[in-house]
């Protein structure tokens, strides 16, 4: 990893913010490389997502939104982790991620100083090792009580005991730790000009929530009906307690997200008379109206993978987890995170790199937009041409049946969410009877990733050592970032074999202005070719187009107007007619 993060800087993909000022920890800037990388990132989900299909469309939201956004979306009172300090160093810790460990723990009730007069009765204690002098434990709590005002600390009341597996003390210093509390994740600010609590808000932590938000809004303008999706990338912000492994866990982040709306199955099956079955693990096909949730869900999870395998991760560089029973949140029915074998994962019993998340996948019922429904006291229900004629049709029955099982998950999630039982039936049986004439809330399926972790799993993915041939053919060892050509950085690299004959200089500046509008490219007249070509293979560049003595037809007309294009990945070169080389290179980037 070390490797990469100063390959990162060296290129410039990516630099520590305010690095001059000591740097911002979990706080990072894209250089000139890594900011292509991240756009071409955005805008290969955006495609996917926007102009390869019919059924999504795009949004913008801001970043600070109305705070009872976050209260109907639960952030406000769920989105915290239990810290714990180090009573000493005041270091702060995931209360999740202290490591168990055992010894001899020294308890002392306080400390005095007789020559000052000075006493404090705040317990404390310090784990040390067994067997170890308690010396060791006296020397961590005079300090502890020397933060205290008192000078010279004789700790009082001293007695041992010894612990197995504690997590309540700091495992690099053994001063004890405070009770674990909860840390709310969000990144607070005022609006306005004065500072009270009327005027906080904080920076979005997802971007998710404003589409729930402008669901309705956005229904009534793009002439989409459910089953359709609203996507959006954005900045989202997290106070996150121990920002690490690079980028993997910032405190500011971009992430891609889309909130797909689906009929309840319950609608599904008025329609279409059943809901069909996962035929079995694998891509789906092509949407169908008698899909229930679960291929939905499916659907989307192939369709990610599909997406990381078209920009360049291999399928065995990801890994498909499926959240256990007790993981979900909930309301949410499955989950699937998408995770990459970075070099930093934790490796299980058999030494396979386990990965980390860089995508979730999640069938979120309809939580979402019910949670808004009730905050905001404006409907979220869409109202269903084909469920209201169907259910006409039904037998009475079936009627029943399909509304009482809405009615029931219905009232599932409201006496989730703290309604009374009486409460939380009243208002099923309404939404049952809404069922019935066609209106329901749609439930979502929520694919949604983050820009900078992919970024960094490219990187990773592209890095690579191998050995090329310098000028003379003599073989050396060059750094190469094979990125997928659609993601890459930089597609072309356009160079004239000397910098000091203008003929091929204009020849080249020709060459890179017809290039341009199609393509990023950069041009580069400076030093050896070899050194050239080294440059563009750090930089992941696949293409590398030299124009030469031939291009100008000093060999005869065959060769007149073509140069030579080569390949980063095999160095294999061959010579192409300048009018084929648009067609031949947007071939191959998109
Ligand atoms: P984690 O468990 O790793 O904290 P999460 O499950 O909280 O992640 P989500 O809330 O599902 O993450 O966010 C969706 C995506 O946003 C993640 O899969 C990840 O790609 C990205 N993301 C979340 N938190 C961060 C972060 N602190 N830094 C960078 N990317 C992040």
């Amino acid at each position: 990893m070390e490797t990469i993060v100063s390959l990162c800087k060296r290129r410039g993909f990516i630099f520590q913010s305010s690095e001059i000022y000591g740097g911002l920890n979990g706080f990072w800037d894209y250089g000139p490389l890594g900011a292509e990388l991240k756009r071409n990132i955005k805008e290969s989900w955006w495609r996917s997502m926007t102009l390869l299909r019919d059924d999504v469309v795009g949004l913008e939201a801001t970043i600070i939104m109305h705070p009872r956004v976050w209260e109907a979306s639960g952030h406000t009172s769920t989105f915290s982790d239990l810290m714990v300090d180090c009573l000493l160093t005041k270091k702060r810790f995931r209360a999740d991620q202290v490591d168990p460990q055992s010894g001899d723990a020294y308890f002392y009730s306080g400390a005095s100083d007789a020559k000052a007069g000075k006493e404090s009765k705040d317990p404390f204690s310090v784990l040390i090792g067994s067997g170890k002098h308690p010396e060791y434990a006296r020397k961590v709590a005079r300090l502890f009580y020397q933060q205290r005002g008192i000078e010279n600390p004789e700790p009082l009341g001293e007695r041992f005991e010894p612990v197995k597996n504690s997590v309540r003390y700091n495992p690099d210093n053994g001063a004890l730790l405070t009770e674990p509390r909860p840390f709310n994740l969000m990144l607070k600010t005022y609006v306005g000009p004065v500072e009270s609590a009327d005027n906080l808000s904080y920076l979005r932590p997802e971007t998710a929530q404003a589409i729930f938000v402008q669901f309705q809004n956005v229904l009534a303008v793009s002439r989409q009906r459910v089953p359709f999706g609203i996507c959006q990338v954005g900045k989202a912000f997290r106070n996150e307690i121990n920002p690490r492994n690079f980028t993997f866990r910032s405190r500011e982040f971009e992430q891609m997200e889309l909130e797909f709306f689906i009929r309840p199955d319950e609608a599904v099956e008025a329609i279409c008379g059943a809901v069909a079955k996962p035929a079995g693990p694998g891509h789906p096909g092509e949407p169908q109206p008698n899909w229930g949730w679960q291929l939905w869900h499916q659907y989307w999870v192939e369709e990610r993978l599909r997406y990381y395998e078209n920009i360049g991760l291999p399928r065995q560089s990801l890994v498909e987890y499926w959240q256990k029973a007790d993981e979900l949140a909930h309301y949410a029915r499955a989950t699937v995170d998408v995770l990459y074998k970075f070099p930093f994962s934790k490796r299980d019993e058999k030494g396979e790199l386990m990965g980390e998340e860089l995508e979730g996948i999640a069938a979120r019922s309809d939580f979402d937009l019910s949670q808004h429904q009730r905050f905001s006291g404006k409907a979220m229900v869409v109202f269903d041409e084909e469920l209201k004629a169907s259910w006409l049709k039904l037998d009475a029955a079936k009627q029943t049946e399909l509304r009482d099982r809405y009615a029931l998950a219905r009232s599932h999630y409201l006496q989730k969410v703290g309604e009374t039982p009486e409460k939380a039936a009243m208002q099923a049986a309404i939404d049952g009877e809404a069922l019935s004439k066609g209106y329901y809330v749609p439930h979502v399926i929520e694919p949604s990733a983050g820009v900078d972790r992919l970024a960094l799993a490219l990187i990773c993915n592209a890095y690579c050592e191998d050995q090329a041939p310098d000028e003379k053919g003599k073989l050396e060892s060059r750094v190469v970032m094979r990125f997928h050509p659609r993601i890459a950085p930089i597609k072309v690299a356009v160079f004239p074999l000397l910098k000091n004959k203008p003929e091929l200089v204009r020849k080249a500046k020709e060459v890179r202005d017809l290039l341009r509008p199609h393509l990023s490219v950069f041009y580069d007249e400076a030093g050896a070719i070899g050194r050239r070509y080294r440059r563009q293979d750090e930089a992941g560049t696949p293409f590398g187009l030299t124009i030469d003595f031939d291009t100008l037809g000093e060999k005869g007309p065959e060769l007149q107007d073509t140069v030579t294009l080569r390949d980063r990945d095999t160095m294999k070169q061959e010579r192409v007619k300048i009018a084929d080389l648009v067609g031949r290179l947007t071939a191959r980037i998109r």
